[in-house]
């Protein structure tokens, strides 16, 4: 490299769920700053950071903002993070910018934050600083976000396990984009469609529609990405939809088509995104008749923290208690003052608390008598492969034994969604119980490895999607909306030319 690039590099992370009626505020988030954004970074941020430096890029990372998925960001709190990173840019006024962002972030105000931000930072520095993006699968990827990148990609595998990956892709197309050895030009399609269901890539539609995008890839030397970006459900916007971008080193004659072509399998192949997850009594006779010997981990997926739920549900607590007796489990329930209660009361007290409902409109709040077995205050280190060695908080946490058999972890903040450590530090021994429940409805399977077999159950809740639950004020996708032949156009994306109409079918 002829000279020492300076990349500023951030995380700002948040999948924000309108349905949840709880604002996400401040204490929320964990943040660090300057050099402490990398004592031990994951995912995008560790790939694009542990890539640039290693050719010798100079890092200023400015801060890492993160927090689990939640009701939307209060606003006043997202402009105080967007203007700490232009006046960061402002003061360093650096070669680059390289950032990890989920891409599903709305406020209070606003229900594209990523696009403003990026707006933002483009009015700030111009069209000649190249800023690069990494984004989750399950981005609400907006024109705007589009058109204020130069590079913008995003994860291939849900579960995502390729998380490192996209930040060092990122990385690698900034440096060539950095030494003028690559003009990214990107083409994007929209059908406007969400998946009820077959949400994993492995397998299924979404294992054929990457199949064919690695093909296209394979087959066109100047296409350098192909990302396809499941919308995330829980967001209200003009447009929103399965989005495919194609990514080649000026634009490339094909381009249109294959997004063209990619976007409208979703749209063809749409009766199979349906789901098949067991209801609450299959499930817990799955568990019941299982010979083996590990436990289950339940996935709650209508009170999916993993999707911005609250974790307040007792629904599956309280089947476990009222109709599977002998089975041991735990079950984790969002109540900052049912924990407060129980650590007052101290270990070994026994206390009868009325737990959960506390945030999600129509739960049922459930009556527990218990032991109190542990308090903690809820903080634990990632084990698993996804964000292993970052830092998690539960806030202050009681476990409580209730009918000598079920252990309820009664948490202050929204929890367990991923990781087995959130159990383990509460002094639960996982491989003595029959089950546990989490609230995750596809990651956490790679965290727990052998350690629990993954199963996913319907519930009710703000994190399940399903056809007219919620309302939609702006939006209109099916299946929400019944729309016969869709229009789908494709948009040429370039920094410093105008959006350009590339494409455009009927579905
Ligand atoms: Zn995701």
């Amino acid at each position: 490299m002829p000279k020492a690039y300076r990349v500023v590099i951030a995380r700002f992370c948040h999948e924000s769920n309108r349905q949840n009626p709880e604002t996400t505020g401040e204490d929320f988030f964990l943040i660090e700053r300057g050099r402490n954004t990398l004592r031990s970074p994951s995912g995008v941020l560790k790939g694009l950071a542990e890539k640039l430096a290693a050719v010798g890029v100079e890092l200023e990372p400015v801060f890492s903002v993160d927090a689990p998925p939640s009701g939307l960001v209060d606003h006043a709190f997202y402009l105080r993070r967007r203007e700490e990173l232009l006046e960061a840019v402002r003061q360093l006024k650096p070669d680059a910018i390289g950032l990890d962002l989920h891409g599903a972030m709305g406020t209070t105000q606003i229900p594209d934050a990523e696009g403003d931000l990026l707006e933002a930072l483009r009015l700030l520095v111009g069209p000649d600083v190249p800023i690069a993006i990494g984004l989750d699968l399950h981005a609400h990827l907006t024109w705007r976000m589009l058109d204020n990148t130069d590079i913008c990609i995003g994860y291939k595998e849900n579960p995502h396990s390729d998380t490192v990956e996209c930040g060092e892709k990122v990385a690698e197309l900034l440096i060539e984009r950095l030494e003028g050895r690559l003009k990214p030009v990107t083409v994007s399609a929209l059908v406007p469609m969400v998946l009820p269901g077959a949400q994993e890539t492995a397998s299924g539609p979404l294992a054929d529609i990457h199949e064919k995008a690695r093909e296209y890839t394979a087959q066109n030397p100047s296409i350098r990405d192909i990302s396809i970006y499941n919308v995330y459900r829980f967001v209200d916007d003009d447009e929103i939809g399965q989005v495919v971008t194609v990514l080649s080193d000026g634009p490339d004659a094909n381009a249109p088509s294959i997004a063209m072509d990619l976007v409208t399998r979703f749209w063809v192949e749409r009766a199979r995104f349906k789901d098949d997850l067991l209801s609450v009594d299959e499930v817990f006779e799955l568990v019941r008749n299982s010979p083996q010997k590990r436990p289950f981990a339940i996935g709650d997926m209508g009170d999916r923290v993993a999707a911005g739920a609250p974790g307040d549900s007792t629904v599956l607590l309280a089947a476990a208690l009222d109709h599977h007796p002998g089975l041991r489990g735990a079950v984790p329930v969002t109540d900052p003052a049912g924990a407060a209660q129980a650590i007052e009361a101290g270990v070994g007290a026994t206390v009868s608390l009325s737990i959960g409902a506390g945030f999600t409109p129509g739960f049922k709040p459930r009556l527990i008598t218990g032991r109190v077995e542990h308090v903690s205050d809820g903080a634990f280190v990632v084990e698993g492969c996804l964000g292993k060695g970052s830092r998690s908080e539960m806030g202050a946490t009681a476990v409580l034994r209730v009918d000598d058999r079920v252990f309820v972890l009664l948490t202050t903040k929204p929890s367990c969604f991923l990781d087995p450590a959130a159990f383990s530090s509460q002094n639960l021994d996982l491989a003595t119980l029959d089950f546990l429940v989490v609230k995750s409805g596809y990651h956490f399977a790679l965290n727990f490895g052998d350690l629990a077999t993954p199963v996913l159950v319907r519930t009710p809740g703000v994190g399940y999607y399903s056809p007219g639950q919620f309302t939609y004020e702006k939006s209109r996708f099916w299946p929400e909306v019944n729309i016969p032949n869709p229009k789908v156009v494709a948009y040429q994306h370039s920094v410093g030319t105008p959006r350009e109409i590339v494409a455009k079918a009927f579905a």
